[in-house]
């Protein structure tokens, strides 16, 4: 077999570094230093990330256990006064606990009462949300040496004080100029903290930056794509990346590449990973008509944190096409692997297949589906490459692709087990309709995936005709990532995953979009515990001891692409921070209903050609949040129950931005005058037309398959 990493040393010749690192593969690592057995007394925080450097986010706690489980109550809860979706991993640093909520919010609770300490609101500007694909969230802070360190919607990173909340500093770390936003944690390495940011939907060029944790100031920059074919580059990195570019590139798009979440740190090897983005635009036959691999999207980087310089890396998807992105959490442990202890890097990213990496030299060990994938047969060890399946390619012809968009596994980081040494894995079984844009051009600001919308939505909304409902079912599955196999799964036939916990106590916790928080038996995945919250928990949960009393802390709250428009609830999403622990006698905070909606217009005769054009302004420019045929059954309005008040203000609220502050930015720059009273009219037919509202799209939902199982063949 020929290691991957001389193929790339072949073809890259920056990727030489990569031999240097092939000795260091076979070192001895003890895991003693996870063994509960020589845990420390006293408190034990979770002050990182993914909880280790390791980012294993396992606890080595296990007062709470299979026994015990069942005893398990709320400790305290906290309200954190917003609405939309939470996917913060709390800190926990000498037992106070750091989260974030929605609009980049920070604040520190006491971990064993919950009361609060201080809050520090960044005030992200309302109409920032027009540039997050997926939400107002954010996934947490890092903390070092008294100070906190968060990302904020607008591209800021802040350096705030552990113990008031006070801003110490706060750089601008984008273009505000530009569609980028924030929404990942940073990481600490040495005296930096690490940061990217999102965007690539809207096209924007990907990078990620290294600050001074002292004073702010920038030390590095990694850009994950070229700006142009010839340079001058910023980084010798690029001049081999352009090479897989070609000269008719989209350049204006910015390319992708962005690294808005995955990232880890090996203090003994001194590497830092980092996971790149999906592309701007999706379509590659618009991006780079002449073709190539693209470099570096969708791609799993190594670099030398004090410099950023590259040290090697892996691309999970060549000539990315389907919003494939490799920034999903990376999970730093050692494997025994055909005889030898490996350190290796555990990826399972959007694309559908669970990667294992030899992390000191970026060697591809397995690749196989967690999934079903339709794009790819199968990735080629020797190779290193995926195999392509033609029919996936949707340039020229409408293509069901599995995984969708959102992906076989998204930001609902994974966890590991060293003891049942298997990975705990948020996935989801969806699958889409791609369909391209012969007519696309590139719009600065606006969604630039090349997709034709006004075909896609007129296919959704003509539900008849559509062959399978494009949609996800997520499952807990257990994974060997040395046999590459699934060892046991929970199906939770709903569409939003929630992250997972793995504990010493032989547990694994979870919650899920059915409004509940579970714990289930991490070796062989019983049901153990569980709790109904009422609302649904994305974020993953953590855990800590305070006062030799063992806690489970996890947020709560909806969000996301999906809980903007696609979740059918009737209540109301007010975000909480909820800890558990052992005879826990708390009272759950109440779920309120929300008020009944309805259609409140008259109805008024409106020229059909009208309503045929508003159509397909709203496809456009409205369907990505306020969802298929206007009916938005999640956080964002549905419009068809606007009340005759919003209809008088409408061209204020579509185009002057009155309802900035709440997330509803001005569309003045893409719809006119007459686009947004065609909107309105299309909006008032789809009101007369079905004003049933929810309970038809729940008819619709249970009607339909969501996998075409027959269809995929693998
Ligand atoms: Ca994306």
């Amino acid at each position: 077999m020929i290691p991957v990493s001389d193929r790339f040393a072949r073809a890259h010749p920056f990727a030489v570094f990569v031999v240097a690192w092939a000795a260091i593969a076979a070192g001895e690592t003890s895991t003693t230093d996870r063994d509960p057995r020589v845990l420390p007394a006293g408190n034990i925080d979770w002050a990182t990330h993914g909880g280790s450097p390791h980012e294993e986010r396992f606890s080595p706690l296990d007062s709470i256990n299979k026994d015990s489980v069942a005893h398990l109550g709320l400790a305290w809860s906290y309200m954190t006064g917003s609405n939309r979706g939470l996917e913060a991993t709390p800190l926990i640093v000498g037992g106070t606990l750091y989260a974030t909520a929605s609009w980049s919010v920070v604040f520190a609770l006491d971990g064993k009462t919950g009361r609060e300490l201080w809050r520090h609101d960044p005030q992200v500007p309302g109409w920032k949300a027009k540039h997050a694909c997926c939400d107002v969230v954010n996934r947490g802070v890092a903390y070092s040496k008294g100070r906190i360190y968060s990302g904020t919607l607008d591209g800021r990173l802040l350096a705030l004080d552990a113990k008031t909340g006070q801003l110490v500093w706060s750089t601008q770390t984008t273009d505000p100029g530009q569609p980028y936003t924030i929404t990942g944690a940073p990481r600490v390495v040495k005296d930096l903290v690490v940061i990217g940011n999102g965007g690539a939907e809207y096209g924007v060029r990907g990078y990620f930056s290294a600050y001074h944790a002292s004073t702010g100031e920038l030390a590095w920059r990694f850009f994950t794509v070229p700006a142009s074919k010839e340079g001058p580059h910023e980084h010798a990195e690029l001049s081999a990346a352009a090479e897989t570019w070609p000269a008719d590139a989209l350049w204006e798009s910015g390319l992708g590449g962005t690294a808005w979440d995955g990232m880890a740190y090996d203090p003994e090897l001194d590497l830092l990973y980092v996971g790149t983005g999906n592309s701007s635009v999706y379509d590659r036959a618009k991006r780079s008509p002449g073709g190539g691999d693209n470099l570096f999207l969708a791609s799993i980087l190594a670099l030398r944190p004090e410099t950023g310089e590259l040290v090697w890396y892996y691309q999970t998807t060549p000539g990315e096409h389907w919003d494939y992105t490799a920034t999903q959490n990376m999970i730093l442990t050692d494997l025994e692997w055909q005889g030898r202890t490996r350190k290796v890097l555990l990826q399972a990213p959007k694309n559908g297949f669970f990667y294992v990496l030899d992390r000191a030299t970026g060697e591809l060990l397995s690749a196989e589906k967690f999934v079903h994938v339709s794009w790819a047969s199968h990735v080629d060890l020797e190779t290193g490459r995926p195999v392509e399946r033609p029919e996936a390619d949707w340039s020229k012809q409408d293509r069901y692709v599995a995984p969708s968009p959102p992906g076989g596994h998204n930001w609902h980081p994974m966890s590991f087990h060293p003891g049942t040494g298997l990975v705990y894995l948020p996935a989801i079984e969806s699958l889409y309709l791609y369909m391209a844009n012969e007519a696309f051009r590139f719009r600065p600001g606006l969604w630039n995936t090349a997709e034709d919308f006004t075909r896609l939505h007129e296919t959704m909304e003509d539900a008849a005709s559509i062959r399978f409902l494009p949609c996800g079912l997520t499952r807990l599955v257990a994974w060997d990532p040395v046999k590459a196999e699934k060892v046991w799964e929970v199906r939770h036939d709903s569409g939003i995953p929630g992250g997972t916990l793995a504990t010493a106590g032989d547990l694994v916790f979870q919650g899920s979009g059915l409004g509940r928080f579970s714990a289930y038996e991490a070796s062989g995945g019983r049901l153990l515990w569980s709790s109904k919250i009422g609302i649904d928990v994305m974020a993953p949960p953590v855990s800590y001891r305070i006062d030799g009393e063992q806690y489970i802390a996890v947020l709560a709250g909806t969000g996301g692409s999906a809980g903007a428009h696609a979740t059918v609830f009737d209540h109301d999403n007010a975000g909480r921070v909820l800890a558990f622990k052992l005879g826990g006698e708390a009272a759950m905070p109440p779920v309120a209903k929300r008020p009944e909606r309805s259609v409140s217009v008259a109805r008024l005769p409106v020229p059909s050609e009208i309503v045929a054009r508003g159509r397909r302004v709203y496809a456009e420019n409205c369907f990505t949040c306020h969802g298929i045929g206007a009916k938005s059954s999640g956080l964002v309005p549905d419009l068809r129950t606007a009340t005759p008040a919003t209809h008088a203000e409408w061209e204020a609220i579509v185009r002057g931005g009155i309802r900035s502050d709440k997330g509803m930015p001005s569309f003045a720059a893409s719809v006119s005058p007459a686009d947004a009273e065609a909107i309105r009219a299309y909006v008032l037919e789809r009101a007369w037309h079905e004003p049933d509202l929810v309970e038809r799209f729940l008819d619709f939902a249970a009607d339909r398959t969501c996998l075409p199982v027959s269809w995929i063949t693998d």
